[in-house]
């Protein structure tokens, strides 16, 4: 059920994506862009989630601007389209995954299993694309206005990526902190701190907002900058905002347990509580912030039973 009954504007609509259905990698809405000269093969995920449609609006840019990289390969690619075109203005948070997250799938128990949900078969479908990668931008929005944030795991690896994408400026951090299910971010290679291949998360506001789709713009430009693919001129144009990131490391993320889960407030992320105070009720247990306290990160607006509601950091100095 949802937290706050009011829904957020929604000032970005689905565009119509059939133009792209047909990609050049014999999967639908994948399409893969080489430049014939050595490199990186870097990826652009849009839609992991069907109603976070700023990487759709980024996606498209690259589309219609023609971006090709100078160096390497850039594969573009429309995740779970599935979901995407289930989206309803009316209920606009029904529609993040037709059966299953398929940002909670990217364990080979779940890819190789008896799972038959539409999300997981798309996630099969594309798992040999991200296998390609050696970097990876997955674009997605949040629930709530929150300032925008950069995540990823804290393996070295992804240190220089972090401080060349720069903004959005803060920076949340996943110390081996397992969601049920594990997101995309930690798939294969990604997940392994001695592979080279990195991967990481850009929230870039609230969903529906234009902002979020201006942000995922800026953002995939310093991306594919960092890779060396865009010309010097055009990556200027998108210089990441001034400030040094404030960065979070995620202690816990807590799971619902029963369907009576409820915040004690009516939270957004980025609460801080004292050590003690009240996070929420689910059932007869009263859920408090740990002794030093905690920043919430990303409360879901859409509690379910089994699933993660929201994440407890701490900042880093
Ligand atoms: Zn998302």
């Amino acid at each position: 059920m949802d937290q706050h009954s009011a829904l957020p504007p929604v000032e970005l609509m689905p565009k119509d994506l059939s133009a792209y259905r047909k990609g050049n990698r014999g999967v639908d809405y994948v399409h893969t862009f080489d430049s014939g000269r050595p490199g990186p093969h870097v990826i652009v995920n849009a839609l992991t989630h069907g109603n976070e449609f700023c990487g759709m609006i980024a996606v498209t840019t690259l589309f219609e601007r023609g971006i090709r990289p100078l160096r390497g390969k850039l594969t573009l690619v429309f995740a779970n389209v599935d979901a995407y075109h289930r989206f309803d203005p009316a209920q606009p948070f029904e529609s993040r995954f037709v059966e299953r997250d398929f940002n909670r799938v990217w364990d080979l128990d779940t890819l190789e299993g008896p799972d038959e949900t539409v999300d997981v078969k798309r996630a099969r479908a594309l798992r040999h694309i991200y296998a390609e990668a050696d970097a990876l931008l997955d674009l997605h929005s949040t629930s709530y206005a929150v300032p925008p944030m950069l995540i990823h795991e804290p393996h070295e690896k992804l240190r220089p990526l972090a401080r060349h994408l720069r903004s959005p400026l803060h920076h949340v951090i996943l110390p081996g902190v397992k969601h049920p299910g594990r997101p995309l971010i930690q798939y294969g290679a990604f997940g392994d701190p001695a592979a080279t291949p990195v991967a990481l998360v850009v929230e870039c506001g609230q969903h529906f907002a234009r902002t979020s789709g201006d942000l995922a713009i800026g953002v995939t430009m310093r991306f594919l900058d960092y890779a060396g693919m865009i010309p010097a001129d055009l990556a200027a144009q998108y210089a990441p905002l001034a400030g040094e990131p404030q960065r979070y490391e995620v202690m816990d993320v807590l799971v619902a347990k029963t369907d009576q889960f409820r915040f004690a407030a009516p939270f957004v992320g980025f609460e801080e509580l004292a050590g003690g105070a009240l996070i929420a009720v689910d059932g007869d247990e009263e859920i408090r912030a740990p002794k030093g306290g905690c920043t919430l990160i990303m409360p879901a607006r859409r509690i379910l039973k089994g699933r993660d509601v929201v994440s407890l950091a701490r900042p880093l100095a």
